[in-house]
């Protein structure tokens, strides 16, 4: 959280954390911000579909991050990588956390509808 000055009067201005808010307060002139910490992320109800698009079956770096993805074997997810298919649907935060292992190894997919984050 960067540090912010108080509009008023310049000074820098205090940050109260708390679970679903942060305050600036100004220690000199007393003006105060309030905002809060839920990102858009969190509000997004959509269900996002992953889709995975042609990947080498023969990449064990794939195929490692897949099977850790999808809890599938080495067997069947080189299948899978075979025929690809539809292998994760949830909400957006949820994907945000998991897409990364993904993201590292270079799997090549597609989220539909498009992922905004
Ligand atoms: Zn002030």
């Amino acid at each position: 959280m960067v540090n912010r000055k108080c509009p008023e009067c310049g000074t820098e201005m205090k940050v109260i954390k708390e679970q679903f808010s942060i305050a600036w307060v100004c220690p000199k002139c007393g003006y105060g911000e309030a905002t809060t910490t839920t990102e858009p992320i969190y509000d997004d109800d959509n269900i996002y579909s992953v889709i995975l698009l042609e990947n080498d079956s023969k990449d064990i770096n794939i195929i490692k991050a897949l099977s850790k993805f999808t809890g599938l074997n080495f067997l069947k997810t080189i299948d899978l990588i075979n025929n690809p298919t539809i292998i994760y649907r949830g909400k957006a935060y949820e994907l945000f956390e998991k897409k990364k292992e993904l993201d590292n190894c270079n799997v090549n997919y597609r989220i539909e509808p498009q992922f905004p984050y």
